[in-house]
This record gives structure tokens, sequence and C-alpha cells, in this order.
């Protein structure tokens, strides 16, 4: 079959690792083409360089983010790889900033390869107590005079919300471009880039593709200097996402706008359900009034929703008690809530805080939830009846 166009509604999977292009002349133009570093180019001409189908993908996340540009890499990690390196220029010699509480994964690529292999000059910048102190973030940022401030604006797992927008205005004033992570937070409550941030990634992994079943990441913007050149170090270290996923994440994000709302709407009545349990000493989730964060988060978000992420901690006489508490409890669920290490999944799964953590957070009985978009009925019975089992 020659025929290269079929009356499809959708862009196909195209697995071609480079296009045809024809002859010498048509090949000079598409290269030159090419330095432009455009998001669609004219003429494709190698995967790693551009695909038809990640460009369709990437367009339907321009929609979802209301961004000017987005693009696909394939985990969270590369986009955060990218929207970090194309600000090392070699010259720079200003510290960049990092909010301490940011996804592990992160912190172990601040530690080990931005500071260790690459002489970065990075530091943290810690919550007063369990909340963000804005006085406090200018004083460092005074001191410091960061080139980059990098901020997640909901954490992991205490979930405090940032005031993302003073902190973009404060960090702008010093001078210093901000980017966002806004994977737990998703455009469904908060887009950052329309308050001030210059760039904003995603770990699709979790709730833009929703499913538990592909490695993805994006980085968005609206600057076209920056996305020429995330494109080229995409390109050039090949972050690039493959086609199959990046289709798979397309469809799978048609129903982002359904799935996330529901997702919140779930978590806000087991957090309150959770929050009401005699053995429970503590649940860390923005909608309620006990969280350090609730008031800012209710600012931001208004009545969208506060996300679908929270942890709780087990009361206990000691240490040992609240452990056994959270590993019956863990055991208890596993019928219809698995232990498994991600997030943003269909079904609410969960993790041991301490287990993964270590000391960071000091309390045994601490479990993380992410939410699914199930039944809210079967998963407060599921975990109503591993509670009344303790
Ligand atoms: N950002 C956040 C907030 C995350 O939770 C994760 C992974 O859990 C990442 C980034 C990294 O994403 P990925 O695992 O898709 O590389």
């Amino acid at each position: 079959m020659r025929k290269k166009e079929v009356n499809s509604i959708r862009v196909p999977v195209y697995r071609d690792s480079g296009f045809e292009l024809d002859d010498a002349l048509t090949t000079a133009a598409a290269f030159e083409k090419e330095k432009e570093h455009p998001r669609e180019p004219e003429k494709y001409i190698y995967s790693r360089y551009r695909n038809p189908t990640v460009v369709s993908a990437e367009e339907e996340i321009m929609k979802v983010e209301g961004c000017k540009w987005a693009l696909l890499t394939q985990s969270g990690m590369s986009a955060i790889d990218i929207a970090l390196s194309i600000f090392q220029n070699g010259r720079e010699t200003r510290p960049w900033l990092f909010f301490n509480e940011i996804y592990g994964g992160t912190i172990s690529f601040v530690e080990n390869i931005l500071k260790q292999r690459r002489g970065i000059d990075a530091s943290y910048f810690n919550p007063s107590g369990e909340e963000y102190n804005l006085e406090e973030f200018e004083k460092e940022l005074k001191r410091l005079k960061p080139q980059v401030v990098y901020i997640e604006s909901i954490s992991n797992p205490l979930v405090l919300v940032a005031d993302v927008a003073s902190v973009a205005a404060l960090a702008k004033q010093y001078g210093a471009i901000v980017i966002i992570d806004n994977t737990f937070a998703t455009p469904w409550l908060l887009k950052p880039l329309e308050t001030g941030a210059d760039l904003v990634i995603h770990s699709a992994t979790k709730y833009f593709s929703g499913h538990g079943n592909l490695t993805a990441g994006v980085i968005c913007g609206n600057d076209s200097q920056l996305m020429k050149s995330a494109i080229e170090y995409r390109k050039f270290v090949g972050h690039m996402i493959s086609p199959d996923d990046a289709y798979r994440l397309q469809t799978q994000l048609k129903t982002f706008q359904l799935r996330f709302p529901r997702q919140c709407e779930n978590a806000m009545k087991l957090a309150l359900f959770l929050e009401n349990s005699p053995i429970i000493k503590k649940v860390w989730y923005p909608g309620l009034e006990s969280h350090a964060t609730h008031s800012i988060a209710k600012k931001i978000f208004g009545s969208k929703g506060y996300g679908a992420m929270m942890t709780f901690d087990f009361d206990g006489k000691d240490s040992s008690e609240k452990r056994n508490r959270r590993d019956a409890f863990i055991k208890l669920v596993s019928g219809s809530i698995k232990l498994i290490p991600t997030l943003g999944d269909a079904e609410t799964i969960l993790m041991p805080v301490e287990a993964v953590w270590g000391t960071k957070y000091p309390e045994p009985g601490m479990i993380r939830l992410s939410i699914g978009f199930e039944e809210y009925n079967e998963l407060e019975t599921a975990v109503r009846m591993a509670l009344k089992s303790l």
C-alpha cells in the first residue's frame, strides 16, 4: 500500500526511526530548518529529533496545560534534566535553589548529578515547620541571588501547597528562573505558567496518563527561546518519548479532566473519614482545615479540589505499636489497596513512608495514599474494615 494518508481522525503511531527525504536538496533544506528547532518541523528527519505522533500528543498537553509549547520525554526525570540543564552554560556561577520538600528522585539527581558530577552549587530551602515562609525565602534569595529556583506546587509526602505566584514573583525580583514541578497539582488545580513560572514539568507517568501503565514526562513553557533550547537538549541527549507511549498517553489524556476531579473528591471524603479515626494521629491533606497550608490551598485552588495525595500517621504508645499498626493495615487492605511505589494510578495505592524516606519523616506509622477514581464506597469500606480490625 502506497497511500500515506487515510481518513482517520487520529494521528497514527509512526514508528519510523527516520523519514524519507527524497533527494540531497530536500535533505539539505530539512537540516537547515532543523537548526531553528521548530516545534513541528515541515519535514520530519529522525524520530529522536521529532516524531509526528509525539507532536500530536504534545498538542493535547498544550491544551490541558494552557501553554504555547510542550515537549514529551521518556520520563519525568528526563523532563527535569532538560528543564534544569538548559540553564547550565559553563560560565554561570550563581547557585541553584531547590525547595527541600521535593521528590526524592529529584534530590538524588541534584546530589549525584548536578552537585557531584557537574559541580553545580545547589542548595535547599527548608519549610518553617510545615509551611513555606516567604520572608525566609526572600532572605535566601537576597543571600544567594540564585540563577534558578525549583519547587513542587504540592510537595511529597506532606502535601504542602506552595503559594506559587508569590514564590515566582519574589524569585523574579531577584533575577531567578522559576521551574515548577506541577505533577501533584496538575493543571486542573493550578497552571503555574499563568502565575509567573518560566517552565513547568510533569511526571506524565502519573495523572496525565493516569492508569499506571506508562512512563513519560513533559516540559511546558511559553517562551520560544526556552523551547528551542529544550528541543536541542532533548535531541542531543536522546530524552525523546517513544511514539507508542506518546500515542497511549494522548488517548489516556482525553479522560484526565474526568478522572482527576473525581480523584480529588474521593480524596477529600477519605481524608475526612481518616481524620475521625481514633487510632489515626494525623492526616496530611490540604483540603483539611488542620493542614498547615489549607488556607493557601483554598486561595489558590478555589473550589476545584485539593489533589489526590494524602499521608496519615497511626497513633500508638510507642514506635513499635505504630509500625505494627502500619504493617497490619497494609496487609488488611491489600485485597483492594496495593502497595505500589508510584502514584496517580486509576485505583488507590499506598506506600509506607519510613520504608522509602528513612528518617526524613520520623513518624514510623506514616502511610502515603494515592487516591484513585474507583467507586468511593468501595474504598471507604476497605479502609473502614481494616481500621476496625486493628
Ligand atoms: N516529580 C514528581 C513529583 C514525582 O513524584 C516523580 C516520580 O515519582 C517524578 C517527578 C519523576 O517522574 P518519573 O518517575 O516519571 O521519571
